[in-house]
């Protein structure tokens, strides 16, 4: 099969670019060696978060929060996306200082979406958080959505624009001939003018195939969600300096993260829940919201999910070849950035050029700085 642009990866930085190509007339095959949406675009925690944002992600985290905004009717489907209002707490004077450092920068950089908040104003917007927490930081933009549903709508509305979603074709081998690169999977040989490697946890091993050589690294952050229990946080939650984030859907259950990881074996799919690090992880939620004592937990998974040394993506074009491009590494905070990602593939891919400074997310950054 020959496409202008072959996608390896089904996840949501694979399913957005195909969309934003296909939409504008590319002809695009996406390969992927499971099924979309198998791995962390299906089962991460839905957070469509810009509070705390490195400064180097704000520029496209601010675009992308634009795009959720109205990304159901882009679509034309329902993504899940509610707009919330994100709080990270407080918990002493020591993390109002971070917060006021971070405020100065963010100034400077002219940004004004975070507000830090006194005690008085979180009681007010989370009335069962522990008395001793002393304020926080919140930003109004953010909200959620359904992981497994956003990507398959991007999968979808890219379909009706005319590309083709490959699912168990694992790219195994993948070669530049003159200038056409040539993929070979188990279910048959792609041929494209132009190839994006979209490959999550597994991207690594992409882009060796490309010529270019990357730190990267995999782990299985987990979630647990709770029973329904009566409604106590309106807000999602994180907090300043401890690994907490909650949000309480609509029906009262509670979705739970924070970052704790498990054992992930990327060569089987498979991950292992740490029961250990879970127990804190309930035992850090009840510290901040005491009425959390009486959740009981239905349910825990962990997904496989790709990590750069500095927490941020690899985004642009590839270093040791042309015509192939990265976008990998998001480091479990990528399903926010889906929207603006496949645009700005789209943008390089069809274009050369991206109106937004990718210098941060180079994929030789490492080498650069030890040469
Ligand atoms: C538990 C958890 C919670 C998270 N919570 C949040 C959150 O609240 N908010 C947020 O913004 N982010 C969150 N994240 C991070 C977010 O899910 C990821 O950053 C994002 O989904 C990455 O998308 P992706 O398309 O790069 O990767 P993936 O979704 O992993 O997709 C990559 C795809 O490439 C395929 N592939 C790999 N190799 C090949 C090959 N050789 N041939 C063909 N296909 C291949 C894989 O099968 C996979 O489907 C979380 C992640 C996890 C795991």
């Amino acid at each position: 099969m020959n496409a202008d642009i072959l996608i390896i990866g089904g996840g949501i930085q694979g399913c957005a670019t195909a969309f934003h190509l296909a939409r504008q007339g590319a002809s695009v095959i996406v390969l992927e060696k499971d099924y979309v949406a198998r791995h962390a675009s299906g089962v991460n925690a839905g957070g469509v978060r810009l509070l705390g944002r490195d400064m180097a992600e704000v520029p496209l985290s601010k675009a992308s929060m634009e795009m959720w905004q109205t990304l159901d009717e882009t679509l034309g489907e329902d993504t899940g996306f509610r707009r919330k209002t994100l709080i990270n707490i407080a918990a002493d004077e020591t993390d109002i200082e971070t917060l006021k450092a971070r405020e100065i920068r963010m100034r400077a950089a002219g940004y004004a979406h975070e507000r830090i908040i006194d005690r008085d104003e979180l009681r007010a917007a989370l009335p069962h958080v522990h008395p001793s927490c002393v304020g926080g930081v919140t930003s109004e933009l953010d909200g959620h959505a359904i992981p497994y549903k956003a990507t398959s709508a991007f999968r979808r509305a890219a379909e009706r624009h005319g590309a083709q979603v490959v699912e168990g074709a694992e790219l195994t081998s993948l070669r530049q001939v003159g200038s056409t690169w040539i993929a070979r999977t188990p279910t048959g040989t792609f041929e494209a003018a132009r190839v994006v490697n979209c490959a999550g946890a597994w991207a690594d091993r992409v882009a060796m195939m490309i010529g270019d050589h990357v730190p990267l690294s995999h782990a299985a952050p987990m979630l647990m969600i709770t029973a329904r229990l009566p409604h106590f946080a309106g807000p999602v939650v994180g907090a300043v300096s401890r690994q907490l984030s909650f949000k309480q859907f609509e029906n009262g259950t509670v979705l739970i993260g924070g970052g704790a990881k498990g054992f992930a074996d990327r060569d089987h799919n498979t991950t292992r829940l740490d029961y250990a690090k879970l127990a804190v992880a309930s035992k850090t939620a009840i510290d901040f919201f005491p009425i959390m004592k009486t959740a009981s937990i239905n349910r825990m998974w962990a997904g496989l999910e790709a990590y750069m040394p500095d927490n941020l993506p690899v985004i642009g074009p590839a270093v040791n070849a042309s015509d192939a491009y990265h976008a990998f590494g998001f480091s479990a905070h990528g399903f926010q950035m889906g929207p603006i990602v496949g645009q700005v593939m789209a943008d390089l891919v069809l274009t050369g050029a991206t109106p937004y400074d990718l210098n941060a997310f180079r994929i030789d950054r490492y080498d650069r700085k030890t040469l």
